[in-house]
This record gives C-alpha cells, structure tokens and sequence, in this order.
C-alpha cells in the first residue's frame, strides 16, 4: 500500500489547509511556508490520479501534471496574475519532501 502523505490528509479534509480553489478534479491551497507573496500548491484528487512524484508518470497518470498546468492557467486568469512560475520538484535531489505529486504556483503579485 502507498503511504500516505500530509497531502493526502489535507485532501481528506483530516488536516486544515487554506483551500484557495476545488473542483472535482484539482485541490489547491497556500503553502504553509510560503517563498513568494502567492505560493499554491496543487494537486490532483481523485485515488486514480496519485502519483508520488513525476518519475513516477505512467500512460495512465501522464494527463495529470497537465491537469494542474491547465488549472494554474484557469486560476492566474481568474485572479488577475500576469506572471507566475511553475515548479515540480522531483525527487529528494530535486528538493521533493512531499511525495504526492503537486505544483508549485508562485508570483510575486497578491493572490485574491
Ligand atoms: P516539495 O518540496 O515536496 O516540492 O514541496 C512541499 C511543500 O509543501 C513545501 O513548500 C512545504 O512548505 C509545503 N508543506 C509541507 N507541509 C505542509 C502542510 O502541512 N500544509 C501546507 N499547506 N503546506 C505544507
């Protein structure tokens, strides 16, 4: 069985978050550390979807790091955000600590 992660709980509603957006498909909410004045993380939802981490993409899960690009998009436009960066971190050499597949949405304009 995969190990569950604090993402997964916050997904879960076992652990508070500051949910920003959800859908059926995508949660997202601010990182509790954040490194820029708007820095979301998000994730897909449904048990299908998990992946620990970008290595880990199959045929099967290869639309979901597309699903959260498309989100980030959806969400910068709704709230204003001309510029923005994306990150995946992968892996423990690339900085990964949380191994439920998640992107960083960061900008230095405000997120409302
Ligand atoms: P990673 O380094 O795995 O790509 O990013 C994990 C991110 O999750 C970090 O930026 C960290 O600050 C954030 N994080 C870790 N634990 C929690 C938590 O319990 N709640 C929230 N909102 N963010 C968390």
């Amino acid at each position: 069985m995969t190990e569950r992660t604090i993402f997964h709980q916050i997904r879960d509603k076992e652990i508070p978050a500051d949910i920003v957006y959800e859908d059926d498909d995508v949660l997202v909410f601010k990182d509790i550390h954040p490194k820029a004045p708007t820095h979301l993380l998000l994730i897909a939802k449904s048990e299908e979807d998990f992946v620990p981490s970008i290595t880990d993409l199959t045929d099967e899960t290869e639309h979901v790091p597309q699903m959260l690009i498309r989100k980030a998009q959806q969400l910068a436009k709704d709230h204003g955000i001309d510029g923005y960066k994306l990150t995946f971190h992968v892996g423990r050499g690339g900085g990964q600590e949380v191994f439920y597949l998640h992107l960083h949405m960061m900008s230095q304009e405000t997120f409302s």
